[in-house]
């Protein structure tokens, strides 16, 4: 079978482990790239322009949007991100699918604009409290950062069923080897 251009788009809490679930599934899906976001969020510890996200002003992010320039767009913690359109025409163009690490908001609106490429991945943290654990755990986040990031993600959480698929992070190993089976199956895309 061939492979299928797809846009997986995994949204959940900050903290419910995303970001390594992630890593694991670019390293071990071919053809699937990872979509780089554009933010007005200022750059985090080793952050670099292009590698994590388009660092942008929010007058140059203002300015994409005024033309047009995003496939969805969201404000998220008081900050704006978006998926730019050519980003995902491009991967597509080169037969690849689109890994898209985005909030609950964003993931609605793919499925809106790309209806039958889209595929919505919830991945859910085993708890409130072992999620707070976690985002603490990091120590990158302002108190005050922390309990924007929490209300979001009571708010995120109230939302997961309109998820496609849900996968509980409570184990790394069995949730990594479920969002691959997920994954490859919606690709058309065998195991090696
Ligand atoms: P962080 O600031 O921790 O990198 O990301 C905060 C949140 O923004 C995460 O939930 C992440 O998935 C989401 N996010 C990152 N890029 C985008 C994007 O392009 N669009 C939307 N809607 N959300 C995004």
């Amino acid at each position: 079978m061939n492979a299928k251009n797809r846009l997986v788009v995994i949204s959940a809490p900050s903290g419910a482990g995303k970001t390594s679930l992630c890593a694991k599934l670019l390293a071990n899906i071919p053809n699937l790239v990872l979509s780089i976001s554009s933010t007005t969020r200022a750059p985090r510890g080793t952050e670099k322009h292009g590698v994590e996200y388009e660092f942008l002003t929010r007058e140059d992010f203002q300015a994409k949007i005024q033309a047009g320039r995003f496939a969805e767009w969201a404000e998220v913690h008081g900050n704006y991100y978006g998926t730019s359109k050519d980003t995902i025409g491009r991967a597509f163009q080169a037969g690849n699918s689109v890994l898209l690490d985005i909030d609950v908001q964003g993931a609605k609106l793919i499925r809106q604009a790309y209806p039958s490429e889209s595929v919505l991945i919830f991945v859910q943290p085993p708890s409130i409290e072992e999620l707070e654990k976690r985002l603490r755990g990091r120590g990158t986040e302002s108190e005050e950062n922390i309990q924007k990031r929490m209300k979001n993600a009571r708010d995120e959480l109230a939302e997961m069923d309109s998820f496609d698929h849900v996968i509980m992070n409570d184990e790394f190993e069995r949730a990594a080897f479920e969002l691959e089976a997920i994954v490859r199956q919606s690709m058309g895309v065998t195991y090696a």
